[in-house]
């Protein structure tokens, strides 16, 4: 019988208490799979550089289950680089993203893989509600989803989260996107193929605390908007048209006025007023301009989007299997240091 298999990828950022909490929720979803589903389920752990003893608990759940597999990078990277670097190391089937924290319920998968097996490349969760999360962050969140859906022009399914899988076909497709400001939601968006939504129940963290306040969200959203639309810069052109023409009657009229009526030169008021605004609208203009160039210098540098510290991939799928201990590369066996992964 033809058994499809299933990578579940998991970035943890000093998820430490959390993940006790998770993994034997997560191993018990992937038996039923493997019993009822015909899936071969294995678990792809990236610690982004934690702080805290997250490594420890991840290696120890890599020696007890052979379905297991731990890479850690070299720091912390950030969400999106840690889940490009889990994305990377699978080679095989489909994967399946989740939250370390348990916000997303591992029990939901098997809905999730009958979903692919219907025909589906990209299944996602869409949030109904956000239990724990202020009205503030709520609000935030709407607002964000909808600016960026009238501004892009790539489809971002609006309350989504990374809680997704994505089909061979749609894996292969996203590894192909090596660009270094990584806005997930829309990389999975752009590349399209059937899409499907699983609404569901996010449940607050299970341990520990998240790890986005409010300043970072706001680069976030910042993020996702200029790596996904130019509209902003066209604001600024429009703003620079309105600005020229509104100065254009003004001066035309100062210079009838002082040609029928003469001059008797006051105005320093006026003159400040116009000076001050033409610079406020210059700065703005800058300002969103340089937000594009600064983005197209982290795109010019081509740097490695992460790199990788140890990497012990999974051995084996079935659990009668001798677990054996991966000779991954890392530094926990001695061989050389840091391998470089780039596009
Ligand atoms: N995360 C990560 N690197 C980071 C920040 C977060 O890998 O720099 C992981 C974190 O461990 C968790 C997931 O991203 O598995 C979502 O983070 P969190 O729960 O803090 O975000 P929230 O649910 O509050 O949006
Ligand atoms: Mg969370």
């Amino acid at each position: 019988m033809h058994r499809d298999q299933l990578t579940v990828v998991i970035a943890a950022f000093n998820e430490a208490e959390a993940l006790p909490l998770l993994h034997p929720r997560l191993l018990a979803v992937l038996d039923g799979l493997a019993k009822e589903a015909q899936v071969d389920g294995r678990v792809l752990y990236v610690d982004d550089g934690s702080r805290d003893a997250t490594w420890l608990v991840l290696q120890g759940f890599a020696t007890a289950d052979p379905r297991v597999g731990v890479l850690r990078l070299s720091r912390n990277f950030g969400k999106e680089a840690a889940l490009t670097a889990g994305l990377d190391h699978v080679d095989q089937g489909a994967v399946l993203i989740l939250d370390a924290d348990g916000q997303d319920p591992p029990e939901l998968i098997p809905q999730f893989v009958t979903k692919w097996r219907e025909g589906f490349d990209d299944v996602h969760g869409t949030r109904l509600e956000r239990e724990g999360e202020s009205w503030l962050k709520r609000a935030t969140a709407h607002a964000f989803y909808r600016v960026i859906g009238r501004l892009s022009k790539t489809p971002i399914p609006r309350d989504t989260g990374d809680f997704r899988l994505l089909s061979p076909r749609a894996l292969a497709a996203l590894k192909q996107l090596r660009e270094r400001n990584r806005f997930m939601k829309g990389l999975f968006g752009w590349v399209g193929f059937n899409q499907v939504a699983i609404p569901y129940h996010r449940d607050p963290r299970a341990a520990g605390n998240s790890k986005f306040n409010f300043w970072k969200l706001w680069n976030f959203a910042l993020e996702g908007i200029t790596s996904f639309s130019t509209a902003p810069l066209r604001v600024a052109t429009y703003l620079g048209v309105a600005t020229a023409l509104l100065a254009f009657t003004y001066g035309v009229w100062i210079v009838l006025k002082a040609v029928l009526w003469g001059d008797p030169v006051a105005g320093w008021p006026t003159m400040m007023a116009v000076i001050l605004f033409l610079g406020g609208v210059q700065l703005i203009a800058l300002g969103l301009i340089g937000e594009y160039l600064g983005r197209l210098y982290e795109e010019a540098k081509q740097r490695p989007l992460y790199l990788v510290d140890a990497w012990r991939p999974a051995t084996g799928v079935s659990s009668s299997q001798v677990p054996q201990v991966a000779s991954g590369v890392g530094h926990a066996h001695g061989t050389p240091p840091a391998r470089i992964e780039s596009a």
